[in-house]
Protein backbone atom coordinates (compact mmCIF):
# COMPACT_ATOMS: atom_id res chain seq x y z
CA UNK A 1 0.00 0.00 0.00
CA UNK A 2 1.42 3.57 -0.55
CA UNK A 3 1.43 5.71 2.29
CA UNK A 4 0.09 9.19 1.39
CA UNK A 5 -0.84 11.79 3.39
CA UNK A 6 -2.53 15.15 3.59
CA UNK A 7 -0.80 18.04 5.69
CA UNK A 8 -2.11 21.02 7.43
CA UNK A 9 0.32 23.38 9.36
CA UNK A 10 -0.46 27.02 10.87
CA UNK A 11 1.59 29.78 9.97
CA UNK A 12 0.61 31.24 12.70
CA UNK A 13 -2.00 30.24 15.39
CA UNK A 14 -4.52 33.39 14.87
CA UNK A 15 -6.36 31.14 12.15
CA UNK A 16 -8.18 33.26 9.41
CA UNK A 17 -11.24 35.22 9.92
CA UNK A 18 -12.53 35.42 6.90
CA UNK A 19 -15.10 32.16 6.77
CA UNK A 20 -16.87 34.16 9.22
CA UNK A 21 -17.41 36.58 6.23
CA UNK A 22 -19.14 34.51 3.86
CA UNK A 23 -21.58 33.46 6.83
CA UNK A 24 -25.09 34.18 5.74
CA UNK A 25 -24.96 34.04 2.18
CA UNK A 26 -27.65 31.20 1.34
CA UNK A 27 -26.02 28.83 1.23
CA UNK A 28 -22.79 29.78 2.39
CA UNK A 29 -20.50 30.29 -0.89
CA UNK A 30 -17.08 29.92 -0.98
CA UNK A 31 -15.08 31.07 -3.61
CA UNK A 32 -12.07 28.66 -4.93
CA UNK A 33 -9.69 30.70 -7.40
CA UNK A 34 -7.69 27.57 -8.96
CA UNK A 35 -4.58 27.29 -10.93
CA UNK A 36 -3.87 23.93 -12.51
CA UNK A 37 -1.30 24.68 -14.87
CA UNK A 38 -0.69 22.11 -16.63
CA UNK A 39 -2.99 19.34 -15.07
CA UNK A 40 -5.39 17.74 -17.24
CA UNK A 41 -8.51 19.90 -17.64
CA UNK A 42 -10.79 17.21 -17.52
CA UNK A 43 -9.08 15.33 -14.82
CA UNK A 44 -9.61 19.12 -12.80
CA UNK A 45 -13.07 19.40 -13.63
CA UNK A 46 -14.43 15.77 -12.97
CA UNK A 47 -12.32 16.25 -9.30
CA UNK A 48 -13.71 19.89 -8.82
CA UNK A 49 -17.24 18.36 -9.41
CA UNK A 50 -16.88 15.41 -6.96
CA UNK A 51 -15.59 18.32 -4.29
CA UNK A 52 -18.54 20.86 -5.17
CA UNK A 53 -20.93 17.77 -4.59
CA UNK A 54 -19.62 16.29 -1.40
CA UNK A 55 -19.60 20.02 0.01
CA UNK A 56 -23.39 20.22 -1.62
CA UNK A 57 -24.18 17.39 1.06
CA UNK A 58 -24.00 19.33 4.00
CA UNK A 59 -25.07 22.88 2.55
CA UNK A 60 -21.92 24.40 1.18
CA UNK A 61 -21.62 26.11 -2.59
CA UNK A 62 -18.07 26.02 -4.00
CA UNK A 63 -18.08 28.56 -6.70
CA UNK A 64 -15.03 27.07 -8.57
CA UNK A 65 -13.10 29.69 -10.65
CA UNK A 66 -9.96 30.03 -12.98
CA UNK A 67 -7.15 32.10 -11.32
CA UNK A 68 -6.35 33.56 -14.47
CA UNK A 69 -9.16 34.33 -15.73
CA UNK A 70 -11.98 34.95 -13.04
CA UNK A 71 -10.13 35.83 -10.26
CA UNK A 72 -8.02 39.11 -9.12
CA UNK A 73 -6.39 40.21 -6.08
CA UNK A 74 -9.55 42.38 -5.22
CA UNK A 75 -11.72 39.47 -4.59
CA UNK A 76 -12.57 38.54 -1.13
CA UNK A 77 -13.89 35.75 0.59
CA UNK A 78 -12.02 33.64 -1.58
CA UNK A 79 -9.40 31.27 -1.54
CA UNK A 80 -6.41 30.50 -3.50
CA UNK A 81 -5.63 26.84 -5.00
CA UNK A 82 -2.15 25.81 -6.30
CA UNK A 83 -1.29 22.75 -8.39
CA UNK A 84 2.18 21.99 -7.99
CA UNK A 85 4.61 19.58 -9.54
CA UNK A 86 8.31 18.35 -8.98
CA UNK A 87 8.17 19.00 -5.51
CA UNK A 88 11.11 17.25 -4.28
CA UNK A 89 10.93 14.23 -2.65
CA UNK A 90 12.18 15.69 0.83
CA UNK A 91 9.84 18.64 1.12
CA UNK A 92 6.79 16.75 2.97
CA UNK A 93 7.53 13.20 2.18
CA UNK A 94 4.57 11.64 1.14
CA UNK A 95 1.66 14.72 1.41
CA UNK A 96 -0.20 14.56 -1.57
CA UNK A 97 -1.04 18.04 -0.92
CA UNK A 98 -0.51 20.93 2.09
CA UNK A 99 -2.68 24.17 3.55
CA UNK A 100 -0.68 26.33 5.61
CA UNK A 101 -3.51 27.84 7.96
CA UNK A 102 -3.28 31.35 8.44
CA UNK A 103 -2.03 32.29 5.15
CA UNK A 104 -3.12 35.71 3.41
CA UNK A 105 -4.73 34.64 0.75
CA UNK A 106 -6.00 31.51 2.28
CA UNK A 107 -4.02 28.94 0.30
CA UNK A 108 -3.73 25.03 -0.67
CA UNK A 109 -1.35 23.41 -2.35
CA UNK A 110 -2.32 20.14 -4.04
CA UNK A 111 0.68 18.41 -5.24
CA UNK A 112 -0.82 16.84 -8.26
CA UNK A 113 2.39 14.26 -9.99
CA UNK A 114 2.36 12.83 -6.94
CA UNK A 115 -1.38 12.35 -6.48
CA UNK A 116 -1.31 11.03 -10.58
CA UNK A 117 1.95 8.41 -9.43
CA UNK A 118 0.08 7.20 -7.14
CA UNK A 119 -3.24 5.84 -8.74
CA UNK A 120 -4.68 5.04 -11.78
CA UNK A 121 -6.09 7.08 -14.59
CA UNK A 122 -9.61 6.01 -13.96
CA UNK A 123 -9.24 7.10 -10.02
CA UNK A 124 -7.25 10.26 -10.38
CA UNK A 125 -10.44 12.65 -10.59
CA UNK A 126 -11.98 11.21 -7.62
CA UNK A 127 -8.59 11.00 -5.50
CA UNK A 128 -8.35 14.46 -6.61
CA UNK A 129 -11.81 15.25 -5.71
CA UNK A 130 -11.63 13.90 -3.05
CA UNK A 131 -8.00 15.66 -1.76
CA UNK A 132 -9.99 18.59 -2.79
CA UNK A 133 -12.17 17.97 -0.14
CA UNK A 134 -9.62 17.25 2.70
CA UNK A 135 -7.88 20.53 2.18
CA UNK A 136 -10.85 22.85 1.70
CA UNK A 137 -11.95 21.54 4.99
CA UNK A 138 -8.98 22.35 6.84
CA UNK A 139 -9.33 26.24 5.82
CA UNK A 140 -13.42 26.23 6.45
CA UNK A 141 -12.33 24.69 9.64
CA UNK A 142 -9.67 26.62 10.24
CA UNK A 143 -7.98 24.06 12.27
CA UNK A 144 -5.03 21.04 11.92
CA UNK A 145 -7.25 18.39 12.78
CA UNK A 146 -8.27 14.76 11.95
CA UNK A 147 -10.92 12.11 12.22
CA UNK A 148 -11.32 9.00 12.76
CA UNK A 149 -13.44 8.76 9.59
CA UNK A 150 -14.18 9.88 6.64
CA UNK A 151 -13.14 12.60 4.38
CA UNK A 152 -10.90 14.13 7.00
CA UNK A 153 -8.79 10.96 8.14
CA UNK A 154 -5.26 11.87 7.54
CA UNK A 155 -4.69 8.55 6.12
CA UNK A 156 -7.31 6.99 3.91
CA UNK A 157 -6.73 3.45 4.04
CA UNK A 158 -7.54 0.98 1.01
CA UNK A 159 -11.37 0.68 2.31
CA UNK A 160 -11.61 4.03 2.13
CA UNK A 161 -9.95 4.32 -1.64
CA UNK A 162 -12.79 1.36 -2.41
CA UNK A 163 -15.37 3.27 -1.37
CA UNK A 164 -14.54 6.84 -2.90
CA UNK A 165 -14.32 4.96 -6.29
CA UNK A 166 -18.36 3.63 -5.87
CA UNK A 167 -19.21 7.02 -3.99
CA UNK A 168 -17.80 9.89 -2.22
CA UNK A 169 -16.75 9.62 1.28
CA UNK A 170 -18.35 11.59 3.97
CA UNK A 171 -17.49 14.39 6.54
CA UNK A 172 -17.42 12.46 9.80
CA UNK A 173 -20.44 14.19 12.21
CA UNK A 174 -17.90 16.33 14.25
CA UNK A 175 -16.72 17.79 10.93
CA UNK A 176 -20.10 18.90 9.22
CA UNK A 177 -20.65 20.81 12.72
CA UNK A 178 -17.29 22.40 12.79
CA UNK A 179 -17.74 24.13 9.23
CA UNK A 180 -21.73 24.27 9.50
CA UNK A 181 -21.04 25.87 12.50
CA UNK A 182 -18.41 28.38 11.34
CA UNK A 183 -20.10 29.09 8.10
CA UNK A 184 -23.46 29.87 9.67
CA UNK A 185 -25.45 27.29 8.35
CA UNK A 186 -27.25 25.95 11.42
CA UNK A 187 -28.05 29.65 11.98
CA UNK A 188 -29.82 30.36 8.14
CA UNK A 189 -31.49 27.12 8.71
CA UNK A 190 -33.21 28.32 11.86
CA UNK A 191 -33.41 31.69 10.62
CA UNK A 192 -35.52 30.29 7.84
CA UNK A 193 -38.24 28.52 10.75
CA UNK A 194 -41.87 30.16 10.36
CA UNK A 195 -42.25 32.34 12.98
CA UNK A 196 -45.15 31.42 15.17
ZN1 LIG B 1 -5.38 16.90 6.66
Amino acid sequence: MITAFLVAFFIFSAGGTWAAEIAGANPPVVIACIETGNASQAVTLHAEAIAARIYEGIGVHIDWRRRARDCNASIEKTFHIEFITRLPDRKYPGALASTPLGSTPPRIDVYYDRIEQMTEPRVMPILLGHVLAHEIAHLLEGLNRHSEQGIMKAHWDPADYEEMSVRPLSFAPEDVALIQNRLGVNAMMLAQRPKR
